[in-house]
This record gives C-alpha cells, sequence and structure tokens, in this order.
C-alpha cells in the first residue's frame, strides 16, 4: 500500500435519526467503519441508503446523533475543512455540457481555483488509474460515454480530489453483470493501492460480497451490526438470508410486504 497517513480516517456514526415529513426513514444508526477498509451498507430500495448516505458526508443535517471522522464532527466546519470527502453518485452526475477531463478537473478549477497546467496533470492520473485514456476517452462528451465509462469517470473525478474517504452511491447500477464486475474491482484496487477508507451503498449482493471487508444491512430504518462476508454466510438470521437468497431485490420487497 501506497498510503500516507493522511487517509488514515475513521468513521463513526451514533444515534441518527431523521425524518421526514413524520416519516422516520433513520430510527438510530450506529456503526464504525475503520479507517482503510471498504465498508458496505447494503439494503433493498427505498430502505433509506442514500439518505444515510447524505447525512454521512454531512449533507443533510440529522434530527439526531452524530458522524464523526476521527472524532471530529463532520458538521463542525473546522472538519469540513481538514478533510476532502468524494462521492461517486448514483446517476455519475456528470455535466454534460462539458468533456470528460473538464468534468474531472471540475472541482478543482472552481473550488479550489488551480490553474489550468496544475489541473490538466492531475486529471490525466485519474483517468489512467480508472483506465480511461488521456488521449481519446479525456476529450468525449460525457453522451458519447457508455453507463460503465461514465461511472469510471465519475470515479475519476473523485479521485482528483485525493480524498481521504470515498462513498459510491449504487457504483454498479444501470451496469450490465461484466461492466459491473470491472467497477467493483476498481473501487478494490484503489482501496487496495491507497488505503482510502470507502464506504459503498448498494443492492448489489455480488459487489458486497466480492468486495466489502464489511457489511451491514438496513432494515427499516436500522442498520444490523457490521459483519464479515465469512461471518454473514455462517451466521445470518431469517430475513438476511431471504434478502440474499431472493431472484431480485422486487423480488424481496414483494416477499416482505
Ligand atoms: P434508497 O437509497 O435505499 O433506495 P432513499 O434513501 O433514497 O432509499 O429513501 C428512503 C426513504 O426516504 C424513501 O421513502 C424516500 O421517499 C424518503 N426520502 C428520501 N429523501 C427524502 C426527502 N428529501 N424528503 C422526503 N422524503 C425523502
Ligand atoms: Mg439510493
Amino acid at each position: 500500500m501506497t498510503s500516507s497517513s493522511n487517509n488514515s480516517v475513521d468513521l463513526k456514526v451514533r444515534g441518527l435519526k431523521k425524518s421526514y415529513d413524520g416519516n422516520l426513514v433513520l430510527k438510530g444508526i450506529d456503526f464504525v467503519a475503520e479507517a482503510h477498509t471498504i465498508f458496505v451498507i447494503m439494503g433493498p430500495s427505498g430502505s433509506g441508503k442514500s439518505v444515510l448516505l447524505r447525512h454521512l458526508i454531512g449533507l443533510e443535517v440529522p434530527d439526531s446523533g452524530e458522524v464523526l471522522m476521527n472524532d471530529a464532527s463532520i458538521h463542525d466546519p473546522a472538519t469540513r475543512e481538514k478533510l476532502e470527502l468524494a462521492i461517486v453518485f448514483q446517476s455519475g452526475g456528470l455535466l454534460n455540457s462539458l468533456s470528460v477531463g473538464e468534468n474531472v478537473g471540475l472541482y478543482l478549477k472552481e473550488t479550489k481555483c488551480m490553474r489550468d497546467t496544475d489541473i490538466d496533470p492531475i486529471v490525466n492520473n485519474s483517468l489512467e488509474k480508472v483506465g480511461l485514456s488521456v488521449d481519446i476517452d479525456k476529450h468525449k462528451m460525457p453522451s458519447a460515454l457508455s453507463g460503465g465509462m461514465k461511472k469510471r469517470v465519475a470515479i475519476a473525478r473523485a479521485l482528483a480530489i485525493n480524498p481521504q474517504m470515498i462513498f459510491y452511491d449504487e457504483p454498479t447500477s444501470e451496469l450490465d453483470p461484466l461492466s459491473a464486475v470491472t467497477i467493483g474491482k476498481e473501487i478494490q484496487h484503489l482501496n487496495q493501492e491507497y488505503g482510502t477508507t470507502s464506504i459503498v451503498v448498494t443492492h448489489d449482493r455480488d459487489l458486497a460480497f466480492g468486495i466489502g471487508h464489511k457489511i451491514a444491512f438496513m432494515k427499516n430504518g436500522v442498520l444490523t451490526e457490521p459483519r464479515s462476508p465469512e461471518e454473514i454466510t455462517q451466521h445470518s438470521d431469517e430475513e438476511t438470508i431471504r434478502f440474499l437468497n431472493a431472484g431480485s431485490i422486487q423480488d424481496y420487497q414483494n416477499k416482505t410486504q
């Protein structure tokens, strides 16, 4: 691992609660994701995974509870200033009017006010890390990319800010199985190479069990105790087994209604 100590960041979540219009979505979430690990949050669609993720990165304020990174609150502006967090959005979140290269460098240009000559090598390096070419792919517009390539660009954009923690929201959704495996390997490779603590929210069982060091399940607004894939396979409760064995997420939802 070539990581420096600056990405040795852990995440602690305590008693997180959030409701919208009287509908309690997060009912008290507690967990710890250790530094350098890939922590997977699994759950069917509508279970509150994206809501949880928005709280983890400080985009939303909880009704109660706290989110701590290296024991500092994510809602403290000093913490936000010290730590670079990157999120790979479910949709990719690319701007269609900008080229791949411009998308990847946007944060450095707009937020960090860096010069183009300084941004360019970082963009090139980030694209290469996710297997995209500087000669060709960099100059394409997002509309010319496959779903898998768009996700790679979104990951490259996250890497460009040299994050200390990286959050992925459904990184394999809308991808064909082969591209999903490739993206999973990419997430794993980046974690191994840089040791960046990674939080992955997904309903993709293969991804979760393929790359997760710890996996926790969202169930009715609470998170189960995080376990390794081996532990889950050996000691699962009935509902988890049903979730894991369901033919599809839709299938699972029908069965639990
Ligand atoms: P998931 O990501 O697991 O598919 P979400 O976290 O997007 O699910 O949503 C969980 C629940 O919270 C849903 O019932 C959704 O309608 C509700 N919800 C999410 N965001 C808001 C919001 N801003 N206002 C009201 N309800 C919301
Ligand atoms: Mg979601």
